[in-house]
Parts: structure tokens; sequence; C-alpha cells
């Protein structure tokens, strides 16, 4: 058959669309990982349970997925989830202990391959975990003179001081932060 100059661009025209279709419906089809992380009552320095929760978005089932958590934790370790399809959930128990203090920043990251040409995919999340601070010690102001239970010094009004919540003995604030119990009665002062 003799094409014309003009449908021989037309044609190539086409072909290219068709490639570029095909192409991006390709690249459409891929896993698409959302990832969630939860830990209860997390504690400093301490094991806690926790559990991430993976949910693949995408149109291509994952393969190898593995999980990994970066930053002030240690976890135990995760076994790589063989695979997780399309419009699939999939919740992994934790053990984790966090190490940082405060507000501590995690990011957590999974890569997993495409079905059909193992093609890798990386998907990450950051997540911060507020550590619960301790209750802290309740700090008032002497409306009395006295003499602090702990030091033997002379406690004046207008210092700062703590009140034994049990007795009612007061002490300079500092020297209640040191003994953390009531020395008269030992109830904690905190
Ligand atoms: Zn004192
Ligand atoms: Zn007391």
């Amino acid at each position: 058959m003799d094409l014309k100059e003009s449908d021989r661009d037309k044609a190539l025209e086409l072909a290219e669309e068709a490639f570029e279709s095909a192409k991006s419906s390709v690249d459409a089809f891929a896993p698409v990982v959302e990832i969630a992380l939860e830990i209860k009552d997390p504690k400093k320095d301490d094991w806690s349970e926790g559990k991430i929760t993976l949910n693949n978005t995408g149109k291509a089932l994952a393969k190898n997925v593995v999980v990994e958590i970066l930053g002030g934790a240690e976890v135990e370790e995760i076994e790589p989830i063989e695979t997780l399809g399309a419009n699939a959930t999939h919740e992994i128990p934790l053990k984790i202990k966090i190490t940082g203090t405060g507000d501590v920043p995690l990011a957590i990251k999974v890569s997993a391959s495409r079905i059909f040409d193992e093609q890798t995919y990386e998907f990450e999340t950051a997540e911060t975990i507020s550590l619960e601070k301790r209750p802290d010690i309740q700090v008032e102001i002497a409306d009395k003179s006295g003499e602090c239970p702990v030091c033997r010094g002379s406690i004046k009004e207008g210092l700062k001081v703590v009140k034994c919540k049990k007795c009612g003995e007061v002490l300079h604030e500092l020297c209640a932060r040191s003994a953390e119990t009531c020395p008269k009665c030992n109830t904690p002062l905190a």
C-alpha cells in the first residue's frame, strides 16, 4: 500500500499516542501503599505494643513488602510481607521502644515490588510520637514562714514551696524535688 505523506504522519502520531497511553496505563498499574502507625501508650526506653497498617490503594499487587522504622525508636524485627493485593489492608503487630524524648519523630519506610516486572516502589510517612510527661510537682507560694524539714532552712512568705497533700508539711520547691517524698509522712510529693 502506498501511503501519502500526510497519512504517514497521521499514522506515526496515532502510534505514538497508543504507545503513550499504553505506557501510562502500565505506570498507573502500580502499588500505592498508605502507611499508618499506632502505638499504645508509648513509653521512654520501654517496650510498647503497636501496629502498622498498610493499605494498598493502587491497582497492582505489591510483592516483598519490607517495612522499616527510622528515628528515635527500637523495633523488633518486622518480617517482610510476601504479597499485599490491590485494595488490601494488612496489619503488622509491633513491639517498639521509644528512645528519644519529648516529641519523637519517626519515619516509616515501605518498599515493595510490582507484581509483573519487579519494579520497586518506595513509600514513606512521618509520625511524631509524643511521650507523656510525668506529672509535675505542684508548686505554691508560701503564705506563712516556717522551717523546711529537708534542709532545716527557713521558709519565708512569698517563696516557692511544695505542700504535702497528706500532712500539710511545707518544703522548699527545690528540696521537694530532690526529696520526692514527704520527709514526715513519706507521701510522694508529685
Ligand atoms: Zn529546704
Ligand atoms: Zn507529708
